[in-house]
């Protein structure tokens, strides 16, 4: 490859990392996930959540575990198929009858998510069990050119809150999703941003 075709394959796949954010929208908010007590109230019942090809297959690893906790996700022979491929090689997840996500399950009257619990218990980096728009939520991120802010009706959740004179800082449960998610030191440069008063900016992700 010649090296101008280089560094054009460069220029193009760094725009492709690139990720624009909303630090206005993310500053207004505070997050703070304790579990829900009912599923009118939880983030795993208002949205369809979608998985791509990778994530799935990450998925279907962490059945056997995953079904101890989530025994309708059972069958005869094996486990129920619980994806719906709703795009090229988009996912979405299976809903119970009360509309929550079909990996919900219940311990001490909380409602939590069990590829969650069995990736903590197993040790692996919540990236590889979770879906990333899970991981991310009440932050939300479109396709294509990646914005990121807060979802609309973020403040409808117990969950999250108003702050109060918008400090420069980001909330740490951000911080700490926009690491896994983009990879280390995304979130730590993103702060450097906000604390500089920036409201909108652009940062290259590592993942
Ligand atoms: S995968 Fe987990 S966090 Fe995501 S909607 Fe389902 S139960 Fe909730």
């Amino acid at each position: 490859m010649s090296t101008l075709m280089k560094s054009k394959v460069r220029a193009k796949n760094r725009q492709k990392r690139r990720v624009r954010v909303d630090l206005a929208s993310i500053r207004s908010v505070d997050h703070d996930c304790g579990g829900c007590a009912t599923t009118e109230k939880s983030c795993c019942a208002r949205y369809e959540v979608c998985v791509t090809a990778a994530e799935l297959n990450r998925i279907i690893l962490l059945l056997p575990e995953v079904v101890k906790l989530c025994p309708h996700l059972g069958t005869d022979e094996g486990y129920d198929n619980v994806f719906e491929e709703v795009g090229q090689g988009l996912f979405a997840l299976d809903t119970t009858e009360d509309g929550l996500c079909t990996f919900t399950f219940v311990l001490d009257h909380k409602i939590r998510c069990s590829l969650h619990t069995v990736g903590t218990a197993l040790g692996l980096p919540l990236n590889k069990v979770k879906p990333k728009a899970c991981l991310l939520w009440p932050l939300s991120f479109s396709e294509g050119d990646e914005v990121l802010s807060v979802v609309d009706d973020a403040l409808s959740f117990p969950c999250n809150s108003r702050r109060r004179n918008q400090p420069r800082q980001l909330c740490s449960a951000f911080l700490a999703s926009m690491e896994l998610v983009y990879g280390e030191g995304f979130g730590t440069a993103l702060d450097r941003k906000a604390g500089k008063g920036s409201l909108r900016t652009t940062l290259i992700r590592c993942r």
